[in-house]
């Protein structure tokens, strides 16, 4: 971690007050806590490590990328957002080019996904001259902030605490304005193209147990036998959220939800259903069959959730059934399909062969093979990372087939989910 440059005192040492030992200030902090009211959930575990203001993951550290503690896919290769550009321009065609679109993203990380979407608008320029693009960038992380300003603008932005909406604004080094907030409901409304790419895992979860009492909250509290160690309870009796999110006719023993994720996406459906527009989701998941799926990640290795919190990246799978139910009514919904079926419809094998042809080194050429297989690969992140969105019912159906319309030609196929048709 860039920061703590203490020398690692081996196993045994004396803890260290940041960073790579046990003993965190944010542990230091749950602990007193939980010591004057007793336990807390998952969720509010969860939430402290993460994205506590002062001592959070995401807050202080957020290791993205090959030096960090977890790669994701557009770390490893530009034509994971290129594709992902081309979806949006796509969509954007098929909708009838509207004079204007809004490109939101929910935790943008290091920025690099949507640098790859800006080379991609910048070279479709002629297509999209007439368009009023802009970009939004939904981040609660001030450090991960910091590097998405200069990767897009070079550093050349406005911080605006005054304003209580946008916190900074920039433009990007294509022209494009971009602008900074720290909740979805900050940005502006108008026709909008949104893309959560691994963030709704990293929201928080509650857990819960089926016991021969009935359902039961997993809870998290100071072990009584070793000092300073956190461990996970079972509630004594049924909490709230037991009584809301497990439905009578659950067949699991062990169900994960996550509530903030049901409420953003009722938020996008809404904005979706009333401005217009579309949302691309991507993260790794299932459609309600999976239990236990809560893991930490540091230096790219599974850490134990409950060991220095504020020093591991914490996530849990996504319920894509989940986000579903909560979409539903507003908005029609795609997926998930399987990353390596979204990108072979969208292209990515000729993309791969340009890219080859275009280059003349081996060691290129074993780059690109290396990271469309890390993509692609089921063993990889082809079969386990998933793609869904969500879109107006009309983009499906059409709104009015009783007036029988002069139009009765069939709505373009959906990039990704169906292939791309080139034009
Ligand atoms: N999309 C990027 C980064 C994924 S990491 C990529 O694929 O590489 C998760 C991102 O979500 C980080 O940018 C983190 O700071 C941000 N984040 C986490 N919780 C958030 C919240 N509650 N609101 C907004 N952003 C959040």
């Amino acid at each position: 971690a860039p920061g703590s440059a203490q020398p690692s005192s081996g196993a045994g040492g004396a803890p260290e007050s940041e960073g790579p030992g046990r003993d965190t200030a944010l542990l230091r902090h749950l602990l007193l806590k939980l010591r004057a009211t007793g336990p807390v959930t998952v969720a509010e575990y969860m939430r402290e490590a993460l994205t506590n203001p002062g001592q959070g993951y995401y807050t202080r550290r957020g290791g993205i990328g090959e030096s960090g503690d977890f790669i994701t896919s557009p770390e490893i290769t530009q034509v994971f957002g290129e594709l992902i550009g081309i979806w949006f321009v796509s969509e954007w065609i098929a909708m009838g080019k509207p004079k204007a679109f809004q490109l939101v993203e929910l935790g943008p990380g290091r920025g690099t996904l949507t640098d790859d979407m800006l080379r991609v608008f910048y070279q479709l320029a002629s297509l999209l001259s007439k368009c009023d693009v802009s970009i939004h960038l939904v981040e609660v992380s001030p450090k991960l902030s910091e590097i998405q300003a200069l990767r897009l603008t070079g550093g050349k932005v406005q911080s605006n605490s005054e304003d209580n909406s946008a916190y900074m604004k920039g433009v990007s080094k294509t022209g494009i304005p971009i602008s900074w907030y720290r909740d979805i409901r900050d940005v502006p409304p108008g026709y909008s193209f949104y893309l959560a790419h691994e963030f709704f895992d990293a929201l928080p979860i509650h857990k819960f147990q089926r016991t021969e009492k009935g359902w039961r909250e997993v809870l998290v509290d100071i072990d009584p036998q070793v000092p300073d160690q956190l461990r996970f309870v079972l509630s004594p009796s049924r909490t709230p959220a037991t009584e809301i999110f497990i439905q009578p006719e659950e067949t699991r023993d062990h169900v994960e939800v996550c509530p903030e994720a049901g409420v953003i996406i009722q938020r996008l459906a809404s904005r979706i259903e009333e401005d217009g527009g579309a949302a691309l989701v991507a993260d790794y998941g299932h459609d309600g069959t999976k239990t236990d799926t809560f893991r930490g990640f540091r230096d790219h290795k599974l850490h134990d959730v409950l060991t220095a919190p504020g020093t591991a990246d914490l996530t849990a799978d996504v319920d894509f059934s989940y986000l579903r139910k909560m979409a539903q009514g507003r908005t029609a919904t795609l997926g998930p399909v399987k990353q390596r079926e979204f990108l072979k419809n969208m292209g990515i094998d000729v993309r791969l062969q340009v890219l080859l042809q275009n280059s003349h080194d081996t060691a290129t050429h074993k780059q690109l093979l290396h990271s469309y297989d890390m993509l692609m690969n089921p063993e990889r992140m082809g079969d386990c990372f998933n793609f869904f969105a969500l879109l107006p019912h009309q983009r499906l159906v059409h709104p009015d087939t009783k007036h029988k319309q002069e139009s009765k030609s069939p709505l373009p196929p959906v990039a990704g989910f169906s292939e791309l048709l080139m034009k």
